[in-house]
């Protein structure tokens, strides 16, 4: 990313929504969403979008204590990332770290942390991301993410006492990344639990087998639908202020990342309407 771009979308990110306070109806939550405690602490990997944000609130359900991880790759919505996550954590009360990850982008060529390179659903071979295009990935898949940052996060928080890591991993996601699915989550659980001599750590992805719109529903049975819905950021392109706002929150409107929340939510409101 530029200096400029990192300006523009600094400026883009700043969030000027009023989201509903979480906590306010979060009293009964448990037992709605479906969630039981444990007995533990958890760190959860927070980006900022949808997902993650989601996953810190059924965290503070389900552990006693909770912190939260967020990475500084040089990500190509970073900015808008890192700073919806910074504003997620502190309305949600939980101590906050961002850790810097900038090897991903020295290690291969991927839309994500690459700006010249077009996100595409599926990677073109020439002058793109050709790893990923040789899987029929999208242009934004980054070889070995999960596993680097995932296993940053247990580093970071197996020392302070978090022997649980909650993610918002989805193997239902339309780009389909292998690092995303529930039998590498279960082997780097198993991996790390033998690196770090710690049989009690385990890895918690609770919106694994979950459809974007179980993820709204998960939201609102947490009690934080609208803050989820306008305190979150996914678009691929920072698009972040009052002309980029929709129904499902900010965004573009265009890329992949949008149009699987827009029709994740067109879903879940759906199915509510009806419910009515
Ligand atoms: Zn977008």
């Amino acid at each position: 990313m530029t200096e400029h771009d990192a300006e523009r979308h600094a400026q883009d990110a700043d969030i000027d929504s009023d989201p509903d306070e979480p906590g306010v109806e979060m009293r009964d939550a448990n037992t709605k969403a479906g969630v039981a405690p444990v007995d533990g602490n958890a760190v959860v990997t927070l980006s900022g979008g949808q997902d993650s944000s989601t996953c810190l609130f059924y965290a503070l359900q389900v552990y006693n204590e909770v912190a939260a991880v967020t990475f500084d790759y040089d990500q190509r919505h970073g900015a808008a990332e890192i700073t919806a996550a910074r504003k997620i954590a502190r309305q949600a009360d939980v101590p906050h770290t961002v850790l810097r990850m900038n090897t991903l982008a020295e290690l291969g060529d991927a839309a994500l942390t690459n700006a010249e390179i077009p996100v595409e659903a599926e990677a073109t071979a020439i002058g793109g991301n050709t790893f990923a295009a040789e899987r029929g990935l999208p242009s934004t898949f980054v070889p070995g993410r999960n596993l680097l940052l995932l296993g940053a996060a247990a580093a970071w928080g197996l020392p302070r006492g978090y022997d649980n890591l909650v993610t918002g991993v989805c193997a239902a996601d339309a780009a389909g990344y292998p690092d995303c699915r529930l039998e590498f989550v279960t082997a780097l659980n198993e991996a790390i639990s033998l690196a770090t001599d710690t049989p009690t750590f385990a890895i918690d992805a609770p919106l694994i087998h979950r459809t974007k719109a179980e993820t709204w529903k998960l939201a609102d049975d947490l009690g934080v639908l609208q803050f989820i819905r306008f305190g979150t950021h996914t678009c691929y392109e920072g698009a972040h202020d009052d002309e980029h706002k929709h129904d499902w929150g900010f965004g573009c409107g265009e890329c992949p990342a949008c149009d699987e929340r827009r029709r994740g939510w067109e879903a879940f409101d759906r199915a509510r309407t009806i419910k009515r």
